[in-house]
């Protein structure tokens, strides 16, 4: 089922109606209906956590599907009623498409892949071996969440049988049903993340790429964002190349697993890029705090993050914002004392 094309297949980018669809994909998530966002793409709401954390998105094309992202184990019946609400069964769905491992996107893997007998698990060869056997990723989620509250937030993961796997190249194509979905090698969040990049309508599923946007913070002038700089792999050189690579291909549209489609706007971009430096600056600047350094640079990006919450006229929310941000805040600065203790690659020098 994989084919390597070489040429970009010209077809219309959103209309914009298709692309003014805010109030209806809330009315529609109300229900638990997936929302539609034209050129068979939908997002369902997996219910990580909380509504509209976690997106995991359906490409669909002459009765194939395939599945963008996992989510947990619990996000399962959820998928299963959208693709019979689109008219889907099981069977009709070739591939689960991964960005990375980390189990807000990857943790329902194995149920899923059980559910779905026909689909192929596709994810980049640094995280294939960790689907076919779930035992570090249970204990790295362990680690980073504590193993109680992992094990409320995945269950229990299941592996995937290694012939199941396709282990990724960059710029692998694969189709469906005519369709072409091609993937991009995207290292900085993790050094195992992939963008999968719709050539039909140039949208790309860009995992955690692209940040993290909390659609209650939604203003008419745009979303918020705000990096994940989440342990271990972070890199920051890495995440301004993965996304320059992005941008290089005029995308009409992003979809962020953390939540749904943006539009790549000038705007949104120097948001998510002045962000990721702030991240970078609040860890670099508490270099030398020793042993108290994770919980300075936890209180630089809270101010950080207020600042830029009220530089962008959104002081009325900030308390509420800051709710949203605790968990991310929290994990950010574990992935920059992570990065500063080894060596911060990728930092400028000095
Ligand atoms: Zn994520």
């Amino acid at each position: 089922m994989m084919v390597r094309l070489a040429d970009t297949v010209e077809t219309p980018d959103f209309t914009e109606e298709e692309m003014d669809l805010t109030s209806c994909d809330l009315a529609a998530q109300a229900e638990g209906d997936p929302i539609d966002y034209g050129n068979g793409i939908h997002a369902v709401d997996a219910l990580y956590v909380r509504p509209r954390l976690a997106a995991i998105h359906l490409v669909t094309a002459n009765g194939r599907v395939a599945v963008v992202e996992s989510a947990h184990n619990a996000a399962l019946p959820r998928v299963e009623s959208a693709l019979a609400a689109l008219g889907f069964d099981r069977g009709a769905v070739d591939y689960l498409f991964l960005t990375h491992v980390h189990l807000d996107h990857a943790g329902g893997a194995g149920a899923m892949m059980q559910a779905f007998p026909n689909a192929r698990l596709v994810v980049h060869p640094r995280g294939a071996r960790h689907m076919a056997d779930p035992s570090q990723l249970n204990a790295a989620t362990a680690a980073v969440y504590g193993a109680e509250n992992a094990a409320l937030r995945y269950g229990t993961l299941l592996p995937v049988p290694a012939d199941r796997i396709i282990a990724t190249t960059d710029r692998q194509v694969f189709a469906l049903g005519g369709r072409e979905l091609e993937i991009l090698h995207t290292p900085g969040h993790a050094k195992h993340h992939q963008c999968i990049f719709d050539r039909a309508s140039r949208g790309v599923f860009t995992g955690d790429l692209f940040g993290l946007c909390y659609r209650e913070l939604d203003r008419p002038d745009g979303p918020f964002v705000i990096p994940t700089t989440t342990p271990s792999q972070f890199n920051p050189a890495d995440l301004q190349r993965s996304i320059d690579l992005v941008m290089s291909l005029a995308p009409s549209a992003l979809f962020l697993t953390h939540f749904g489609r943006i539009l790549p706007t000038g705007a949104y971009l120097a948001q998510l890029r002045r962000m990721i430096d702030g991240h970078v600056a609040a860890a670099l600047a508490e270099r030398n705090r020793g042993d108290r350094r994770e919980e300075y640079i936890r209180q630089g990006l809270a101010s950080l993050l207020r600042s830029e919450l009220v530089a962008c006229g959104r002081g009325d929310v900030v308390d509420q914002a800051m709710d949203l941000f605790a968990e991310d805040i929290e994990l950010n600065a574990q992935g920059l004392e992570h990065w500063l203790a080894h060596g911060a690659e990728g930092a400028p020098a000095g």
